[in-house]
C-alpha cells in the first residue's frame, strides 16, 4: 500500500512539472506580428540609404500658357553662385545641365541647385566633340560619367540630359556619321529625356554684351515653352549681368518660369547627322 502512495506521489509531482513546463514555454501570438506582410519588411529592409538633401520650399515652378526655361549649360563654375543667388531673389527656378569639368571643385553649388529646387540636369562629362561623338561607345561612357558624378553628390541620377552643341549638330559628322540619329534614337528608347532650346541667348559665340543676350532672349519670347539657352561656364559674365533684366521682363510681360521635369514638352531641333 505503501508503495502506491510513493507512486502516486511521483505521478503528481511529474504532472505539476509537465503543467509548468507546458506554461513557460507557451508563447501567445503577436497579433500585431501576423498583421505585417512578409513583403513589407523585406521591402524595408532593402531599401538603401538615400543621399538625404531636404528641398527647399523656393522657386516655385509654374507651367502657363507663356512658359519661361532658364536654361545654364557647361556649369558649375564661379559664375553658377551668382546665378543662383538671382533666382533665389527673383524666386524663379532653372535648369542646369552640368559637365564634369569643375564639379568636383563646385560639389557644393550643385548640392544648392538641387536644394533650392532647380532640375540638376546633364550635358556631358569631358564635352571634347572628338571624343564622344566618334563612337556611341563613347558618347555613352561619357554619359554614364556624368550621371554618376552627380548621383554621388545627390542621390539622383539625371534622366534629362542635353547634347553638346544640340541634337542638330553637323560637327559631329566628322567623326561618325549618323551618330546623333543612333544616339537619339537610344536616349528616346530607354527613357532618357532630351532637350534642346527654341531661344539662344547668343552667350556661347564670344564677347556678347549683356544687352545683346537680353534683346536675343525678350524679342523671341512668344506663347507656349520657350526653352532659353544660356551659359554658366566661367567666361560667361555678360549672362549673369543680363540674367535680371530677362527675368524682369518675362514677369512684367506675363510669363511663369519653370523648370524641365519630364513632363515639359520636349523642344527637339532637326537632326542634320
Ligand atoms: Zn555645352
Amino acid at each position: 500500500m505503501e508503495k502506491e502512495v510513493k507512486i502516486f506521489k511521483i505521478i503528481i509531482i511529474l504532472d505539476i512539472l509537465l503543467l509548468m513546463i507546458c506554461t513557460f514555454s507557451y508563447v501567445k501570438p503577436s497579433s500585431k506580428l501576423q498583421q505585417i506582410p512578409s513583403k513589407n519588411i523585406t521591402h524595408k529592409i532593402l531599401m538603401p540609404k538615400t543621399n538625404k538633401i531636404t528641398i527647399k520650399n523656393i522657386n516655385k515652378s509654374v507651367v502657363s500658357n507663356k512658359t519661361i526655361y532658364l536654361t545654364f549649360d557647361d556649369g558649375p563654375s564661379y559664375l553658377t553662385e551668382s546665378i543662383l543667388n538671382i533666382l533665389k531673389a527673383e524666386n524663379v527656378p532653372a535648369t542646369f545641365f552640368v559637365t564634369a569639368n569643375k564639379i568636383d571643385e563646385y560639389k557644393d553649388i550643385i548640392r544648392r541647385e538641387y536644394e533650392e529646387n532647380h532640375t540638376v540636369a546633364v550635358h556631358s562629362a569631358t564635352h571634347v566633340y572628338s571624343y564622344i561623338y566618334s563612337s556611341d561607345q563613347n558618347y555613352f561612357n561619357d554619359l554614364t560619367e556624368i550621371r554618376n558624378k552627380v548621383f554621388k553628390i545627390i542621390g539622383i541620377k539625371p534622366r534629362i540630359i542635353r547634347l553638346p552643341g544640340g541634337s542638330s549638330n553637323t560637327i559631329s559628322k566628322k567623326y561618325s556619321p549618323g551618330i546623333i540619329t543612333r544616339i537619339t534614337n537610344n536616349l528616346n528608347s530607354n527613357n532618357f529625356y532630351y532637350y534642346d532650346w527654341n531661344i539662344d541667348s547668343t552667350d556661347a559665340s564670344g564677347c556678347v554684351s549683356k544687352d545683346q543676350i537680353y534683346n536675343s532672349v525678350i524679342t523671341h519670347l512668344k506663347s507656349g515653352t520657350n526653352i532659353i539657352l544660356m551659359h554658366d561656364s566661367a567666361t560667361k559674365k555678360t549672362t549673369v549681368e543680363a540674367l535680371q533684366s530677362i527675368i524682369e521682363y518675362g514677369k512684367q510681360n506675363g510669363y511663369t518660369f519653370a523648370k524641365i521635369t519630364k513632363n515639359t514638352p520636349q523642344i527637339h531641333h532637326h537632326i542634320n547627322n
